[in-house]
């Protein structure tokens, strides 16, 4: 398996397959996506070369990401591809969920074992608000039909922000009273283009960890090789809540992932200062090359990221690199 100096094992990867949204979220693309010229993604043929290198160093998870993964019409073909790739045995996907109710089942009959849905608020104006869109409606349509295909793992994302959901953990604890997902709160992070969105808007994860706490949340004991993200429990709740806190200390040592952007550059960390062009090995395709390169470049990962220090790196906004 692939591991870093710092011992730190990945057998997970999250793969952007297109840099492209159709959502405004004000956090990440509060403009909308921009873009000069036609943005450069990588084709099933290619990502079947990738994917085959990742397994073969170890990798059991790929997470496909964002910008908006549903936009690519052979998202279903993507899926069936990381399927069928022997060693692959999860393949999650993280949406905004617009026009998925659809095209869900398609997805699962193609191989999709977990879903992430984004829902940064259970109020359909302040939800409008945040994203820009009006389908809150449809993304919660699209939890239940998930729950009813037998998708093994049904999470909804919320990034904590203070003007907006920071009131209103009453409502996202009574969604999941008696619905058997995990809602995940995710610390908003500073990138290049939002910093005084930041500024304005970080709520610290630890205060919603307090308030849990204190009112009978209890710590989920976490996995072998499990993530960063810290897990509740309710004995009166279906659902669980995770924590995604990376300003919290420690946070970079249960790291298990690497990240590769929708035109094929390997990033080590969300936060790092280079990325590295796998085009080389995947115009060749030079699987058992590319291993070998994943395998010497995770050594140069840093042992954590530097958002402590205002730096966030490369990264300009998430939907680059698909958080
Ligand atoms: N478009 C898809 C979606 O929104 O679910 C996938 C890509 S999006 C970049 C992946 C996740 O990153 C979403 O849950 C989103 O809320 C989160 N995200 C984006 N920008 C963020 C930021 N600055 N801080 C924390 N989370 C962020
Ligand atoms: Fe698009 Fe996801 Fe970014 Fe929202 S968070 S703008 S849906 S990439």
């Amino acid at each position: 398996m692939l591991q870093d100096s710092f011992n730190r094992k990945f057998s997970y990867l999250r793969l952007s397959v297109t840099e492209v949204c159709n959502f405004k979220c004000n956090y990440c693309l509060p403009d909308g996506y921009q873009c000069d010229s036609r943005p450069k993604t990588l084709n099933v043929e290619q990502l079947r070369i990738l994917v085959a290198a990742f397994a073969k160093a170890g990798t059991e998870k790929i997470r496909l990401t964002g910008g908006e993964p549903t936009l690519r019409r052979d998202l279903p073909e993507i899926i069936t591809m990381c399927r069928q790739t022997s060693g692959i045995h999860t393949v999650a996907l993280t949406t905004n969920g617009y026009r998925l109710l659809d095209k869900l089942p398609r997805l699962v009959d193609s191989g999709l074992t977990n879903l992430n849905l984004s829902a940064d608020s259970l109020n359909p104006h302040t939800f409008a608000q945040i994203t820009g869109s009006n389908s809150l409606k449809e993304v919660l349509a699209c939890v239940d039909k998930a729950l009813t295909l037998g998708i093994k793992k049904v999470k909804l994302n919320a990034v904590l922000l203070k003007q907006y959901n920071g009131r209103e953990l009453q409502q996202f604890l009574n969604y999941i009273k008696d619905k058997a997902v995990s809602f995940r709160f995710i610390e908003l992070m500073q990138t290049g283009d939002n910093q005084a969105y930041f500024s304005e808007q970080h709520v610290r994860g630890e205060t919603l960890k307090q308030q849990l706490l204190t009112s009978g949340w209890r710590v989920l004991p976490k996995e072998p090789n499990a993530g960063p993200a810290e897990e509740f429990y309710h004995p009166n709740y279906a659902g669980t809540i995770g924590l995604i806190m990376p300003y919290s200390k420690d946070f970079c040592a249960s790291c298990n992932r690497l990240r590769v952007s929708a035109d094929g550059k390997l990033h080590l960390c969300l936060f790092g200062e280079a990325n590295d062009d796998l085009m080389p090995w995947i115009a060749n395709q030079d699987i058992e090359g590319l291993k070998l390169h994943l395998s010497s470049s995770v050594l140069s990962k840093w042992q954590g990221h530097q958002l402590h220090n205002g730096n966030a790196g490369l990264t300009k906004q998430l939907a680059m690199l698909g958080g």
